[in-house]
């Protein structure tokens, strides 16, 4: 069997369907991750946006010009944050029904970490983007 990992909006909505393991799972602490979600940080699962089947009506908007971030039109629970000419986007673990399925391997842009917040899980911290 495929290991698949399910969730969707507040308001059910949206749903989707990830196939497979995730590609990476960070948490972004950047300010434009933490202005789209409303949250002090962001926590993300990477898929291929292939391996993803998302129904119900997604609306979009983007956050720099090469990410764009899908939210329900109805509740507003941000789905994704999507980079399209690279083919991948990340599943908000807030939107995933079973988040405790992945676990993040690194902490990004902590640099623009908010202040209150003390890391002290022994993950990897970049300051900016993830090491290529
Ligand atoms: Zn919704
Ligand atoms: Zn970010």
């Amino acid at each position: 069997m495929i290991e698949t990992h399910s969730g969707g909006c507040l308001c059910g909505a949206v749903r989707y369907v990830a196939q497979g393991p995730a590609i990476n799972v960070r948490v972004c602490h950047c300010r434009l991750c933490q202005r789209a979600i409303g949250a002090a940080f962001n926590v993300r699962a990477l898929y291929a946006v292939a391996k993803v089947a998302i129904e119900g009506e997604v609306a979009s908007a983007h956050s720099s010009e090469g990410l764009k971030r899908g939210f329900c039109p109805r509740c507003g629970t941000t789905i994704f944050s999507m980079r399209e000419k690279l083919g991948i986007m990340g599943l908000t673990f807030g939107s995933l029904d079973q988040p405790d399925d992945f676990a993040p391997t690194d902490h990004i842009w902590v640099s623009s970490k908010q202040a209150w917040l003390k890391l002290d899980d022994g993950l990897p911290q970049y300051q900016e983007g993830p090491p290529t």
